[in-house]
């Protein structure tokens, strides 16, 4: 970059040349010192390097006629002086048939990655891709929170939901017919890429360097969806547990230019109940009993699930913090369709004895029977 090289010279041309032959010259020359036919050759770089330069404004009328004005052009110029390393300026690759490098097809292909190959990896092979290709909608998920029986006996919730929906103006398509020019390029055909320090104009992927596209949808901005609300309802089905997901088919976001619509999936959160605890389908309850209840045995009553009382019957001796199951009293399962178990636990409850007649009758009942229940325990620990 230090040097400075008349353009004209570089690529081998006159002043007067047209840009059929500046084009020409520029062409023969890089198929000559481009870096990828000529590897770890340093003075081949620079060449190539300087060609680009010169041919970047020479091919350009306006940065041409600059140059032939003052003898430099205003990029180049300051790219030296910064003396920022190696700043190369913009090529035109557009409309470049590569295997011209490489003398044929054959030839680019026996040598195994080519030219072709380095450029289609440049860029991406992009071009192929049709930018108005159609592409899935995602899936959505929604929280809601439902009560303890409505998630015993199902129900229907009503959300306000945000998604995609297919444009209503293009019918998801993005286009409205008719044609404008390509805002990517402004009309040209080709747009310039950058890769490392170079940068090459290649076709522009938007118009496939036709200067033109079809003219977008002004409603969904070419997409083929627009974001909408929509209330729904969703039937939760009987039995659903803490973090359900019920699928609700095709409610999901749009796709972009009418592509497959994903689905809305509604997650349960279910809210406790203070008596009934819920695990599965199994319920969960405490229900205290007296110290006569516990020590003689009794029937209790205890709360269902089916809003009435279920007849427990505890025995003789019954400790507290046993457990006692009642078939068939808990949720109906929805996969199943069998009710899962009530678990009945019981907790003695302790009397706080005030008057002296009720002393008199416990202290009577503990001499009646002598038996220490911490017996047991001291036999182990003397072990
Ligand atoms: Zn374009
Ligand atoms: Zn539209």
């Amino acid at each position: 970059m230090a040097e400075n090289h008349d353009f004209y010279e570089v690529l081998g041309v006159n002043r007067k040349a047209s840009a059929d032959e500046i084009r020409k010259a520029y062409k023969r020359l890089a198929r000559k010192y481009h870096p990828d036919v000529n590897p770890g050759d340093k003075s081949a770089e620079e060449r190539f390097k300087r060609i680009s330069e010169a041919y970047d404004v020479l091919s350009d009328p306006k940065k041409r006629q600059m140059y032939d004005r003052q003898g430099f052009y205003g990029d180049a110029a300051r790219a030296g002086q910064a003396g920022g390393g190696a700043r190369w300026q913009p090529v035109d690759f557009s409309g470049f048939d590569f295997s011209d490098f490489m003398g044929g097809e054959e030839q680019a292909s026996r040598g195994g990655g080519g030219f072709r190959d380095i450029f289609s990896q440049m860029f991406g092979g992009r071009s192929d891709v049709r930018e108005d290709q159609p592409t899935s909608g995602s899936d959505l998920e929604y929280h809601v929170n439902i009560g303890f029986w409505e998630a015993i006996r199902g129900t229907t919730v009503r959300l306000n939901i945000m998604h995609y929906r297919a444009c209503a103006n293009c019918n998801g398509k993005g286009v409205t017919g008719g044609e404008i020019t390509c805002p990517e390029c402004k009309g040209s055909g080709n747009v310039s890429k950058a890769m490392a320090n170079m940068r090459f104009n290649v076709t522009c992927p938007r118009c496939h360097g036709r200067g033109k596209i079809q003219n977008p949808c002004p409603r969904c901005g070419g997409e083929g969806r627009t974001s909408e609300p929509e209330q729904i309802e969703v039937r939760i089905p009987a039995g659903v547990q803490d973090g359900f997901r019920v699928r609700v088919a095709a409610k999901g976001n749009a796709g972009t230019h009418g592509g497959h619509r994903g689905d809305l999936y509604i997650v349960t959160k279910v809210s406790p109940h203070p008596f009934f605890e819920r695990k599965g389908d199994d319920i969960h309850t405490t229900i205290p009993v007296t110290i006569t209840e516990a020590a003689l045995g009794a029937k209790v009553e205890v709360p269902t699930i089916d809003g009435n009382r279920a007849l427990l019957k505890i025995p003789p001796g019954t400790a507290s913090g046993q457990r006692f199951r009642l078939r068939e009293k808990g949720v109906t399962s929805l996969k199943t369709g069998q009710r899962g178990d009530q678990y009945v636990e019981v907790r003695v409850h302790v009397p706080r004895v005030a008057d002296e007649r009720s002393k008199e009758l416990l202290r009577e009942l503990a001499h009646l029977n002598p038996e220490n229940p911490r017996a047991e325990v001291y036999r182990q620990v003397q072990g």
